[in-house]
C-alpha cells in the first residue's frame, strides 16, 4: 500500500474513534484504490478520497414513544446523507439494537459505490435506529415509527433523500414511516421505497436483493460455463434477503441446505422446497417467530443454537457449492472462510453488507473462489428502489416483467463492470477492485466536475 493510502487510513480511524465497521469498509476500498491513483493523480490533487470518506450531512436524533404499557421510550435516530454526487441520497433504514453511528457510516459508505454501479442516478445514504422490533406490538411499531418521521421528515424528499428499508424495516415499517411523513407534509410523493402495491410500490421490489444476488452468482459461474442446477447453497438469515435467494436458487435448480436467525440455524439435507419456504414466509414475516420452529414442522431438519463460546459458526461448515451470507455485517471471518474452502465452496455471492471479515476476504481471493462482495451481489435492492422512483415519477407502474427484466440487466451490467474493471487494474477475476473502483470512478468524475463542494 501507498504512504498516502496508509495515512488516509490512520486519518479516518484517529478522525473517527470507536466505528471499527466504518474503518473496515474505508480500509478495504482505499487498498483497491491505491490502484487508481497513480494514474489518476487529480483525485489526489482534489482530495476525492479525503471528501468521500467524510459524509455530506449526519443527522442525529431523539425518538420519544409510549409502549403499551403506557410507559415512555426513548431510541437513537440517525441519517447518514453520505454522498450526493450523481444523485439524491438513497439507502435504507435499519432498526436493530446493534445499530450506531459508525455502523450506519460504514452502510452510508458502501451504499456511495453500490449505487453508482447500479448505472442509475443515486448518491448514497442510509439511516435507522438501535430500535429493536423484535417482540414489540404492531402497534408500538406504529408509535415508534412515526416518532421516527416526526423528525425525519424535514431532511428526506424525492429530490434530497429517499429511504428504504433493511433490517428490521419490512413493509409493515415503511407504511407506518410514509403515512407519517403523508400526514405531516400534506403531501403524496416517493420519498420512501419499498412501499406496498397498492400505494405506489414496485412490482419485484421485496424480491430485489436476494433475486439479484442469486442472478450475480450465476453470472460468475458462466464465466466458468457453469450454472446453479444441482449446486448445494449455504444460506444465513430467514429475513427479506434470505428469503429470496432461496426462492430464486430455487428457480434456477439449486438446493438450499440452511437457513439461520440471530439465535441459531437449520440445516436440512433434503433441501427447502417451495413447499417449506412458504412455511418460512409465514413464520417469518406474519407470525414472526423463530426459525428453530422449522424443525418442529420438518422433523428431519437439525437445529443448531449460537454458541457464543465458538470461533467460527458451523452453519459454514457443511459440504456445498455456494454460500448466500445474507443476515449481518462479519458474519464470515477467517476460520469460517477456511471452512468454506475446505468444505468445497467455490461460489460465494453476499446478499449483505460486508458479511465476511477483511482476513475472510483475503482467503477467498487467495484461493481464487467466485468471491462476489455484497456492493455488487446485492446491489440489486436498491437498483429495484431506483425503479420504483421513476415509476413514482412517471406515476405509472411497470410490469412485473419488465421490472425483472431490468434487473437482470442491471445485474448483468454490474457483474461486466467488475471483471472489466479488475481486468484493467491489472487483478483479473477480482470483483473487490472490481467493484470498488468501478463504483469509485463515476462518483469521483462526478465531484470533479461539481467543483470544491
Ligand atoms: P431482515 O430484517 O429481513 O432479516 C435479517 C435476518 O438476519 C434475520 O433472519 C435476522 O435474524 C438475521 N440477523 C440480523 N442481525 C443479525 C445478527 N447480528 N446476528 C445473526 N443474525 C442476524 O433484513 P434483510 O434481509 O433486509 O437484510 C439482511 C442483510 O442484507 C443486511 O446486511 C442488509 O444490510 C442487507 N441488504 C438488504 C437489502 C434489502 O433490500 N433488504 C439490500 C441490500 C443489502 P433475527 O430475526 O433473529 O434478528
Amino acid at each position: 500500500m501507498t504512504e498516502y493510502a496508509k495515512n488516509l487510513i490512520d486519518e479516518v480511524k484517529a478522525k473517527n474513534p470507536a466505528e471499527p465497521e466504518f474503518h473496515q469498509a474505508v480500509s478495504e476500498v482505499v487498498e483497491s484504490l491505491d490502484l487508481v491513483l497513480e494514474q489518476y493523480p487529480e483525485y489526489q490533487h482534489s482530495k476525492i478520497l479525503e471528501r468521500i470518506v467524510e459524509p455530506e450531512r449526519v443527522i442525529m436524533f431523539r425518538i420519544p414513544w409510549t409502549d403499551d404499557q403506557g410507559i415512555v421510550q426513548v431510541n437513537r435516530g440517525f441519517r447518514i446523507e453520505m454522498n450526493s454526487a450523481i444523485g439524491p441520497y438513497k439507502g435504507g433504514l435499519r432498526f436493530h439494537p446493534s445499530v450506531n453511528l459508525g455502523i450506519l457510516k460504514f452502510l452510508a459508505f458502501e451504499q456511495v459505490f453500490k449505487n453508482s454501479l447500479t448505472t442509475l442516478p443515486m448518491g448514497g445514504g442510509k439511516g435507522g435506529s438501535d430500535f429493536d422490533p423484535k417482540g414489540k406490538s404492531d402497534n408500538e411499531v406504529m408509535r415508534f415509527c412515526q416518532s421516527f418521521m416526526s423528525e425525519l421528515y424535514r431532511h428526506i424528499g424525492p429530490n434530497t433523500d429517499v429511504p428504504a428499508g433493511d433490517i428490521g424495516v419490512g413493509a409493515r415499517e415503511i407504511g407506518y414511516l410514509f403515512g407519517q411523513y403523508k400526514r405531516i407534509r400534506n403531501e403524496f410523493t416517493g420519498i420512501l421505497t419499498g412501499k406496498s402495491l397498492n400505494w405506489g410500490g414496485s412490482l419485484i421490489r421485496p424480491e430485489a436483493t436476494g433475486y439479484g444476488a442469486v442472478y450475480f452468482a450465476a453470472e460468475m459461474l458462466n464465466t466458468r460455463n457453469e450454472t446453479l442446477e444441482g449446486k448445494t447453497c449455504l444460506v444465513s438469515g430467514s429475513g427479506n434477503v434470505s428469503q429470496f435467494t432461496t426462492e430464486k436458487v430455487l428457480h434456477f435448480g439449486g438446493k438450499v441446505v440452511t437457513l439461520s436467525d440471530s439465535s441459531g440455524y437449520i440445516y436440512d439435507e433434503e433441501g427447502v422446497n417451495e413447499e417449506k419456504l412458504a412455511y418460512i414466509m409465514d413464520l417469518k414475516n406474519v407470525r414472526r417467530g423463530r426459525i428453530k420452529e422449522y424443525t418442529e414442522k420438518y422433523p428431519n431438519a437439525v437445529y443448531t443454537q449460537i454458541d457464543p463460546s465458538l470461533d467460527y459458526n458451523p452453519l459454514w461448515s457443511h459440504k456445498a457449492d455456494c454460500a448466500f451470507p445474507s443476515a449481518t455485517q462479519n458474519e464470515i471471518n477467517a476460520k469460517d472462510a477456511q471452512n468454506l474452502i475446505d468444505n468445497n465452496v467455490y461460489v460465494v455471492s453476499e446478499g449483505a453488507n460486508m458479511p465476511t471479515t477483511q482476513d475472510g476476504v483475503k482467503i477467498f481471493l487467495d484461493k481464487g473462489i467466485l468471491y462476489g462482495p455484497g456492493k455488487a451481489a446485492n446491489a440489486g435492492g436498491v437498483a429495484v428502489s431506483g425503479l420504483e422512483m421513476s415509476q413514482n415519477s412517471e406515476r405509472l407502474p411497470w410490469t412485473r416483467e419488465e421490472v425483472d427484466n431490468r434487473l437482470q440487466l442491471i445485474m448483468k451490467s454490474i457483474h461486466t463492470t467488475c471483471v472489466e474493471t479488475a481486468e484493467k487494474f491489472g487483478t483479473p477475476g477480482n470483483y473487490v477492485n472490481g467493484s470498488n473502483i468501478g463504483g469509485f470512478l463515476k462518483v469521483a468524475d462526478s465531484m470533479l466536475d461539481q467543483g470544491v463542494v
